[in-house]
């Protein structure tokens, strides 16, 4: 979680910055951070909306890569404070095609919490 919050963090955008991280057995298997491209080109669920970071990081992935791993998904606000990231409506949706362990999420505290499918 520590590093999906750093990465986040490092990720230069002029807004919201998010990172979502991938770890399979404990190894490091893919980061994906949030970009203004248009989602929809991606995964017809999106629509209008922009490339969320869980996207980007889900979808260079087969699915037999995500089976049984951990999603972990940070962000920072404009004004530098750690944001709660947990994943919007249409991610979820996204997130449910894969078979994932877990997913956690950053909060304001500087805590995470797992997100309940
Ligand atoms: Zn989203």
């Amino acid at each position: 979680m520590k590093y999906c919050i750093k990465k986040a963090n490092q990720h230069q955008i002029d807004n919201y910055r998010h990172a979502a991280c991938v770890v399979k057995g404990g190894r490091l298997v893919n980061v994906g951070v949030n970009t203004n491209k248009k989602g929809r080109l991606i995964d017809p669920l999106y629509e209008e909306k922009g490339c969320h970071a869980e996207l980007m990081a889900l979808c260079s992935l087969s699915e037999e890569q995500v089976r049984g791993s951990v999603l972990y998904v940070a962000g920072w606000s404009k004004g530098n404070n750690i944001v709660n990231s947990k994943p919007c409506p249409i991610c979820q949706q996204y997130i449910k095609k894969f078979d994932l362990k877990a997913v956690y999420y950053s909060l304001p505290n500087g805590e995470y919490e797992e997100l309940i499918i």
